[in-house]
């Protein structure tokens, strides 16, 4: 297993405003593998990628990278986790503007005062298809360019997961499907495991697993995917009333 969970909670506020985003949810990401996140809006889904990527704690249960229990680590334990175990895309890319698209790659590795791995630098840089490109400062690419960027950093350390929240929701069609195309590679090509939150079935059809989120819960689960499949589920859904 890459991550897991067991009965994790997350509690927001307390008394009259407590919000539960997520309610006992127990989940396993497999090594090598595709996740797809699903669910309506505040079904707890950018919750449950923050809690298993350390970026928030959880309120109750357990979370694991590998064999590592988070909440068994200090704040540095797990800042150094983040940095060296965990790659994480968003959906605004965050790449530093003043910085060339190759300097916002490397940054992770220059931060941690390590070497960059040439070779393996080149072979991220070949794949998802910026050679021609690493000059450039993030306003003088596009989109789907800016993300590929966001991409190649969050697989420069050799994470062993990468988690990204909506990666193609600022992006058109034709961007978001190069960015997942080249997501989908990496799994395949690299054996990289990642975990993604979306809301759109053709996104969710590059991966091999969807898990379904409702209230904070897990409410169901597909395999091999596809964006004619997720739709008709979706729909099955909502005429059930089981996401409201
Ligand atoms: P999703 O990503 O599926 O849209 P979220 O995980 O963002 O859902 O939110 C799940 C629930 O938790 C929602 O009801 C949301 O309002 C609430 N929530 C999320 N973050 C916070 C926060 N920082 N403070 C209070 N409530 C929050
Ligand atoms: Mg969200």
């Amino acid at each position: 297993m890459a991550a897991c969970t067991s009965d994790l909670s997350k509690a927001y506020g307390s008394g009259d405003t407590r919000v539960v985003a997520l309610d006992r949810i127990s989940i396993a990401f497999r090594k090598g593998e595709f996740t797809a996140i699903m669910g309506p809006s505040g079904s707890g889904k950018s919750t449950l990628l923050h809690c298993v990527a350390g970026l928030d704690s959880a309120s109750s249960g357990s979370v694991r990278i590998g064999a590592t229990e988070l909440s068994a680590l200090g704040d540095r334990q797990l800042t150094e986790l983040r940095r060296d175990r965990i790659g994480f895309i968003f959906q605004a890319f965050n790449l530093l503007p003043t910085l060339t698209a190759l300097e916002n790659i490397t940054l992770p590795v220059d931060i941690a005062e390590r070497d960059v791995d040439r070779r393996w630098l080149d072979t991220i840089v070949t794949t998802v298809g910026l050679s021609h490109r690493l000059g450039h400062r993030p306003a003088q690419l596009s989109g789907g360019q800016q993300q590929r960027v966001a991409v190649a950093r969050a697989l420069v350390s050799r994470p062993e997961i990468i988690f990204a929240d909506e990666p193609t929701g600022n992006l058109d069609s034709r961007a978001g499907a190069e960015v997942l195309g080249f997501l989908r590679d990496c799994v395949r090509e690299l054996g990289q495991t990642v975990v993604m939150v979306t809301h759109d079935p053709v996104a969710a059809g590059y991966a091999d697993r969807i898990v379904f989120l409702a209230d904070g819960r897990l409410v169901d689960e597909m395999t091999e995917p596809t964006a004619d499949r997720v739709l008709d589920r979706i729909k099955d859904f909502d005429a059930h009333g089981r996401t409201s």
